[in-house]
């Protein structure tokens, strides 16, 4: 259960929790056009918290909707400085935000004619979002039944809720088979990503992560690309198979909520030593401090509350 806090941002204002509801009418609701983000604040070494890359989920926030052809009647600056007030106003000094701009009441065919955009930020806490111990000793993943969406059947660079249908149905196939995430191939059989990270390989110490082309632009996935990158390891975006996952010597996921998850099983098969691998440690470590405000090489990344 999803931990209540006093007060959710609605439309411009903040309302209590219990009150921040909708009318079923809602055409969202009906039809899955919104847009939404996943950011997380984190509690740093001195003592204050700060956002992670919010900059650039704005931005793609504001992408998804350009995309998603709806107009956020707020500017990014306002959208920016809510979801900081949204954590302040709560009292949280760690935390996952989840800013969501949907359509509301009015006319309820497929066409949402003039029905207001409406904007919606919530926070709570989210500690390890794929399980307990899934950050330190791995998850087991299965490749979905579900394939993932072809670019011109869903916007798959856009963080369109309706496209999260097929997240959920893969998700809910491969937990009730036991395994922790679901990983989606392409329209064409390439490996894609799992029901909400991107995915790294790591195969005679070379790292590969499938290309932008048809995937959501992680930030994550981003931010371990630009720290690999430092640490001068060898990296590709191109890609790959899944026998050929089968046969890494390590595998992660990235993500918001996952943060970097290592992959100890794939269909079975134990990737590399079935623990985390050298490659995973030493990014997961670097991520872990630059979230933290431990390395100020990064601090660009950080936005203090
Ligand atoms: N792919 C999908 C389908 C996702 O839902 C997410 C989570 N937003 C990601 C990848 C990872 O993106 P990010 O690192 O920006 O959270």
């Amino acid at each position: 259960m999803v931990q209540k806090v006093e007060k959710i941002w609605l439309d411009g204002k903040f309302v209590p929790w219990d009150q921040a509801n909708v009318h079923v009418l809602t055409h969202t609701l009906h039809y899955g056009l919104a847009v939404f983000e996943g950011i997380r604040c984190y509690l740093c070494l001195d003592g204050r918290s700060a956002v992670f890359r919010l900059r650039e989920h704005v931005d793609r926030l504001f992408d998804s909707a350009q995309i998603g052809d709806l107009k956020i009647p707020f500017s990014k600056k306002e959208i920016l400085e809510a979801c900081k007030e949204t954590l302040r106003v709560n009292k949280l000094k760690e935390g996952y935000i989840r800013p969501l701009a949907f359509i509301g009441e009015g006319v309820m065919g497929v066409y949402p004619g003039d029905n207001p955009v409406r904007v919606a930020i919530a926070t709570w806490s989210w500690g390890a979002y794929l399980g307990e111990g899934a950050i330190e000793k791995g998850i087991r993943v299965k490749v979905s039944s579900y394939t993932r969406h072809h670019v011109n059947v869903m916007m798959t660079k856009a963080k369109i809720s309706g496209n999260y249908v097929n997240s959920v149905l893969a998700k809910r196939e491969v937990m009730k088979m036991g395994y922790d995430e679901a990983l989606m191939l392409d329209t064409e059989g390439y490996v894609s990503e799992a029901s909400g990270e991107n995915i790294f390989m790591v195969k005679n110490g070379v790292l590969k992560t499938t290309p932008l082309t048809s995937i959501l632009p992680g930030i994550t996935r981003d931010s371990v690309i630009q720290i690999a990158k430092a640490k001068k390891m060898m990296l590709v975006e191109e890609r790959f198979t899944r026998d050929e996952l089968y046969t890494a010597h390590e595998a992660f996921f990235t993500g918001t909520a996952a943060e970097l998850t290592p992959i100890r099983e794939v269909d079975d098969r134990i990737i590399g030593e079935g623990r985390p691998g050298p490659v995973t440690k030493d990014l997961q470590a670097a991520f872990f401090e630059i979230v933290r405000g431990k390395n100020l090489d990064y601090r660009e990344w950080l936005d203090y509350l």
